[in-house]
């Protein structure tokens, strides 16, 4: 019988799709899923560093996981943000931990395993500069993804800004794109394997081979253009995405591939981080609010239709009270359609950390301020929600609601539209399958997702024999949509009747 894994994965896109990736090597490995942690020989934990809360929280998993090994013959592993910056510290602080692997070691994860059921415990976190290090095997026939119909694409990796804050130059290493012919390679094959939707990872994504098109030409386009526009042409990839672009590395020719490419998703996450150059300044982001704001316009008018979304930081060291409320000025005037907004976390080694980098925000005030963007970036999204009630859409059918298991709405389905905007429905009959494009028509607005029912009622079916809970699937607007009369004794099923 196969041996059987599980990852917990913890952090960005980037460490969820470097654990699909892990998950592929172990399946050419001869590993299976397992449905749970408690039936794995093999658990690997991929961690991330971006505050201390997640950093803590996998010294506390690791200390829980001692009765996990106990007495029986398992393998535990850690790799990703954590694991590269601590290495052999996290063996010699949790003796029933056997392998630490880096961000750039991926692919040492199998020969690693060998050498802990041999007793051999190591940490491999040696950085690569080498792009072969994105060349991993082929998807495993066994192996699916975490998404049918969507997948990742890691385009570039590494980070050569060094924002005051940030400690990903740290733990990605230095910025290293994939030459273009392995991209395109890897989307044709998922294209091939009927993938709809592939998003473009890096960690400044729109950075895209910048070096190596700096020491080859001058002037014109940047690559990442240039790459978009190639893999816009590949059949079958109906919708490409890319996150997270640095806000310095928007050029004329991937704001007009907005313009022009039918299969560039309108959503962009734009991070701005703060809204006073004063900060922004300190936090070596090397954009004025003002520029933010033009680059905002420039995108709005290449693709009126634009979603925005943001990354925010509140409470960094020096932060005055004006400096918040530029923030909410710029957050309102963005017209940001959703953000993710922390407090300021300092991680160890970055300048914003070091002693005398500013004046500490006491942390009521953080969190007081980080309640009142919240307040704010709630009332965005509950506003552009709104905006949508009424349009045709599509969706990219991602499985069963979260609302699923609410009473009355086993039926429910979501799936996420162009504007990366979760959207529920419920099942019509066939139910679409995950990784299928749905036309629908966002129906309601509700503050975390949109609602929507199929455009035309006549697609609408009724179920024949459908429990119950039903009608109480739909929503009220579905509810709405009233039944023609059916004709004495019409079969229900398949009448294309709306429900
Ligand atoms: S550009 Fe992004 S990944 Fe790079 S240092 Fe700044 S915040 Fe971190």
């Amino acid at each position: 019988m196969a041996r059987r894994y599980r990852i917990r994965t913890y952090g960005c896109q980037m460490n969820l799709h470097d654990s699909e990736k892990v998950a592929n090597l172990l399946h050419h490995a001869g590993y299976r899923e397992a449905a749970e942690e408690a039936e794995a020989d093999l658990l690997l934990i991929n961690t991330c560093s971006i505050r201390d809360k997640a950093e803590q929280k996998l010294y506390g998993d690791l200390g829980a996981l001692r009765g996990w090994k106990a007495g029986a013959e398992r393998i535990l592993g850690v790799g990703g943000c954590v694991a590269q910056q601590q290495g052999d510290a996290l063996l010699r602080r949790f003796p029933h931990l056997d392998f630490v692997f880096g961000t750039h070691n991926l692919r040492l994860v199998p020969a690693m395993l060998e050498a802990a059921r041999a007793g051999r415990r190591q940490a491999r976190i040696r950085e690569s500069r080498s792009p072969a290090r994105f060349d991993l095997p082929a998807p495993h026939a066994d192996f699916a993804g975490s998404t049918p119909g969507r997948a990742w694409l890691t385009v570039m990796e590494g980070c050569d800004m060094f924002c005051s804050f940030c400690i990903v130059p740290r733990t990605r290493g230095r910025e290293i794109s994939r030459p273009a012919g392995a991209v395109l390679d890897e989307a044709r094959g998922l294209a091939a394997r009927g993938v709809r939707e592939v998003t473009l990872l890096g960690q400044t994504v729109n950075a895209y081979g910048r070096h190596a098109w700096r020491r080859a030409r001058a002037g014109g386009e940047m690559p990442f253009a240039e790459l978009l526009r190639a893999l816009a042409k590949i059949p079958g990839l109906a919708r490409l995405r890319y996150t997270s672009p640095h806000p310095l590395f928007f050029d004329e020719g991937l704001i007009r591939a907005h313009a022009e490419l039918p299969a560039l998703c309108p959503h962009v996450h734009l991070p701005l981080q703060s809204g006073s150059d004063r900060v922004l300044r300190a936090m070596r982001r090397r954009y004025t609010a003002r520029e933010f704001l033009a680059l905002v316009r420039r995108l709005r008018a290449a693709r009126p239709d634009l979603a925005l979304t943001t990354d925010l930081i509140v409470g960094f060291p020096g932060e005055t009270r004006a400096d918040f409320q530029a923030t909410l000025a710029v957050v309102r005037e963005a017209g940001f359609t959703d953000g993710y907004s922390f407090k300021f976390s300092p991680r160890p080694g970055t300048a914003a950390a070091a002693a005398g980098f500013g004046e500490p925000v006491a942390p009521q005030e953080a969190q007081a301020r980080l309640a009142e963007l919240q307040e704010l970036l709630r009332s965005l999204t509950l506003a552009a929600h709104r905006s949508r009630v009424g349009q045709d859409t599509e969706v990219l059918v991602e499985g069963a609601s979260a609302r699923a298991g609410a009473p009355g709405r086993s039926r429910q389905l979501r799936g996420r539209d162009p504007y990366h905007r979760v959207v529920n429905f419920a099942a019509p009959h066939p139910p679409p399958a995950p990784g299928d494009l749905l036309p629908l028509r966002i129906a309601e607005a509700t503050p975390h997702s949109l609602i929507g029912v199929l455009p035309e009622p006549a697609g609408l079916r009724i179920v024949p024999g459908a429990p119950e809970d039903w009608r109480g699937a739909l929503t009220p607007a579905q509810r709405a949509i009233t039944l023609p009369p059916q004709p004495a004794g019409a079969a229900r099923a398949g009448s294309g009747a709306p429900q």
